[in-house]
């Protein structure tokens, strides 16, 4: 028997299926990642094809059926087209995109995860359109660390892996295959091998880490970082994801 179930859902991704039809890959709020066929989208009067475009937060109505679940219908609440319009931008939606598309497990339930890439789209909408790569980029990291914090992956940014102690105000370094910080001392001392593991990272960079793990920075206020440590932070970000695929 086949089952209806209502989501709200970001689409992640489409692409061409079968002779007539869409294959939706969507992020829903109630059940996590879900595959879904969409048919008859590419027949040129289908209504459901402006709907599916990537990016865009909809309602949806699942059907789970026997062997495949499709797409019963589909209606776009938010093509966050502020967000499209701008090239840098739409670049760093869709970086956030793939990177759940690759962590996030087929009908793992997280409405944690939507909400997170809902505000993070949100918030890249509502930078003004000539805003600079910097200010996307900020936004990706703060989205990259946060979603690896809500699958667990949260690093340890108080104290040092190691001898834990608690860090000093001063440069330490990150290590990208544990998940935490090393002090200098600890660091030196087992250094010889792997350094490519770590990143040294500055005072001001470990404060805006635990600043980015306490804080729901994308509702509200402006971030106001300068373009170093904002740099230091996304390669972090950028490295601890590909270091936890
Ligand atoms: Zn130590």
């Amino acid at each position: 028997m086949e089952r209806n179930y209502l989501s709200k859902a970001i689409v992640l991704k489409r692409q061409d299926y079968r002779e007539n039809d869409s294959l939706v890959v969507f992020y829903t709020q109630n059940q996590g990642k879900l595959s879904l066929v969409a048919r008859g989208t590419k027949k040129p009067k289908s209504k459901l094809v402006g709907h599916i475009e990537p990016l865009n937060l909809v309602d949806l109505m699942i059907i789970k059926g026997k062997g495949q679940d499709y797409v019963g219908s589909v209606i776009s609440k938010e093509a966050y087209l502020n967000l499209k319009e701008n090239l840098s931008n739409l670049h760093w939606a869709f970086l956030g995109a793939n990177w759940l598309l690759r962590f996030s497990e087929e009908g793992g339930e997280e409405v944690d995860l939507f909400n997170l890439f809902a505000n993070y789209l949100k918030a890249l909408d509502k930078m003004p359109t000539d805003s600079k790569q910097a200010e996307g980029e900020i936004l990706f990291s703060i989205f990259a660390l946060r979603m690896m914090a809500i699958i667990g992956y949260q690093p340890q940014t108080k104290s040092c892996l190691q001898c834990r102690q608690k860090l000093e105000p001063k440069s330490h370094y990150f290590d990208l295959l544990s998940g935490g910080m090393l002090c200098p001392t600890c660091y030196f001392a087992k250094v010889a091998k792997n350094q490519e593991q770590y990143l040294k990272i500055s005072e001001e960079g470990i404060k805006f880490l635990r600043f980015i793990f306490d804080n729901n920075l994308f509702l509200g206020k402006k971030i106001k970082i300068n373009k170093k440590i904002a740099r230091e932070i996304n390669v972090l970000a950028s490295s601890f994801l590909a270091y936890r695929l």
